[in-house]
């Protein structure tokens, strides 16, 4: 072809010139001034070797190195997990599929060199053998995926969008997320950014979905894995009581959709924003007192949706994957939860006021006969958690730490009942955790720090609360009676002479004064 004049020669070769851009940019992904994309796809074609494989495509970074992160831990599990140790057949390639430099950095980076390619695709394989909550779990039956655990993310750069693709196993039907669908996509996910990713683990297999339920419009749902033989509806109406009562506390339902994944068997349950994931089997449910243990271990990972993941700790967000993320708090987050779960389950009238105290002093018997709470202040299990191990048993180190999960609820009880008997029974710790979700998660969007939350307590209380809180800060033996008295409770202890432990009891005093009565009813939903 000829050109007849040199002005259309001129206008064709811009033409040419654009297009040529336009389609370089296509080929190697190369999207100028546009923000970082990161595209994973995962599958697990043999399930039988528990191996995942992840793909992960990605543009818009920057650098002449791109360091790759397997996050070190998931938050609500506050251990150093190792992830990057299950990693393996890493590998990264340009778009044309030619193999792209890296070189392994420290336990959990890949340093990848991506010399003039402007996009990447990364590939590695996961081993997924471990049932807990926690760690990821691929057979033949079912696959559990933590996304802390799985997709790795690049440097400093949490705060952009991911999308994911997930390719089920031959016949697997069913994914169970908190993780918002692609509409029009099947299976196919996004996040906002990564504590989103993270916050949704993943169910894949032939689910069950239990009854759902519908609370202020907003929709509660149950999948689970192969959740054994049960009766379904006194189950799901028990529970929805038990997520009214929570809801009640704090009067917002602040997600668009909850669901209750369970992943089968294994260990524990892990709180998320909008959903939570239990190790859950509904067998044994018919058994005295299965269901009421059942309910409080359900009602605490979903109030925690609530108390810790929006009322939270300054420290606990946003979040290093990198590292221990300490605080001093956890007694708040993980004890008032403890707390908490008996107070939901009993004001939604699914267990007995006997139960309700018999609960306390399990708490109480275990601290009271435990040695480390003599070396150990409550602020300080919460720090050194990530040292102790998940309930303060540092092997070798039994005697000189305690559990937040049993001294926590006990404080819970301490400033509920100082508040109630400071206020004739007009304030509570209630008043409390409302303060702290409007005022500090939604008003300021930040966690508070632990002067911030002696504060809310004494305001709330209209006194000092500086005694009670030195059963935080320091290892102070506790005046329970005192305490106990406030609302109508007397406490009594002997000693077992076979183990050597003091077995102490609580119970309702015999002659309650009005105000004592007044604090005992609204405490415990009567
Ligand atoms: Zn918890």
């Amino acid at each position: 072809m000829k050109f007849k004049c040199d002005k259309i020669k001129g206008a064709y070769s811009i033409f040419l010139t654009a297009l040529f851009i336009v389609l370089t940019s296509f080929i190697t992904g190369d999207k100028k001034d546009a923000s970082p994309l990161m595209q994973y796809s995962i599958s697990m074609a043999d399930p039988s070797t528990h191996l995942l494989h992840v793909t992960l495509d990605c543009t818009g970074f920057k650098g002449d190195t791109i360091d790759f992160k397997m996050p070190q831990w998931m938050p609500g599990y506050y251990q150093i997990m190792n992830y990057s140790r299950v990693v393996n057949n890493f590998s990264a390639y340009s778009m044309k599929g030619n193999p792209v430099a890296f070189f392994k950095e420290g336990n959990n980076i890949w340093r990848v060199i991506p010399g003039k390619n402007t996009a990447l695709r990364i590939s590695y394989d996961v081993f997924s053998d471990r049932r807990f909550v926690a760690n990821n779990y691929l057979d033949t039956t079912h696959c559990y995926i933590v996304p802390a655990a799985t997709f790795i993310y690049i440097n400093d750069l949490t705060d952009i969008p991911v999308s994911l693709k997930i390719i089920p196993y031959n016949g697997w039907k069913d994914i169970a997320t908190g993780l918002d669908r692609i509409p029009g996509k099947n299976n196919e996910f996004t996040a906002p950014d990564f504590d989103i990713l993270y916050d949704c683990p993943i169910l894949i297999g032939n689910l069950e979905e239990l009854p759902s339920f519908e609370i202020g419009g907003i929709k509660h749902r149950f999948m689970a894995y192969d959740p054994g033989n049960f009766d379904r509806n006194v189950f799901i109406s028990s529970l929805e009581r038990t997520i009214r009562a929570g809801i009640e506390i704090i009067g917002d339902i602040p997600y668009k959709e909850y669901i209750f994944i369970g992943i089968g068997p294994g260990a524990g349950g892990i709180e998320h924003l909008n959903n939570t994931t239990v190790s859950f089997n509904g067998s044994g449910l018919g058994k005295p007192g299965a269901l009421v243990r059942m309910l409080k271990f359900l009602g605490h990972e979903y109030f925690h949706h609530y108390n810790v993941k929006r009322i939270r700790p300054y420290e606990l967000g946003p979040f290093d994957y990198d590292r221990e993320n300490r605080t001093n708090l956890l007694w708040v987050s993980e004890g008032l939860t403890v707390y908490y779960e008996y107070l939901i389950v009993k004001r939604a009238g699914l267990m007995s006021d006997d139960e309700l105290l018999r609960s306390i002093e399990g708490n109480l018997n275990t601290i009271e006969n435990d040695a480390g709470r003599q070396y150990q202040s409550l602020s300080q299990s919460s720090y050194e958690t990530w040292d102790d191990g998940p309930f303060g048993n540092k092997p070798g180190g039994q005697d000189k730490s305690i559990s937040y999960y049993e001294k926590g609820p006990l404080i819970g009880m301490i400033l509920d009942f100082s508040i109630r008997n400071a206020t004739e029974n007009t304030k509570s710790l209630d008043d409390v955790m409302r303060f702290l979700y409007r005022h500090y998660y939604k008003k300021l969007q930040r966690g508070f720090t632990d002067a911030e939350f002696q504060q809310a307590c004494q305001d709330v209380a209209g006194i000092s609360l500086t005694r009670e809180f030195e059963y935080v800060y320091t290892t102070k033996e506790i005046d329970y009676s005192t305490y106990l008295s406030y609302a109508g409770l007397k406490i009594s202890d002997e000693l077992n002479k076979n183990d050597g432990k003091r077995k102490f009891t609580l119970a309702r005093q015999e002659n309650m004064n009005p105000l004592q009565l007044s604090i005992f009813q609204s405490w415990s939903g009567n």
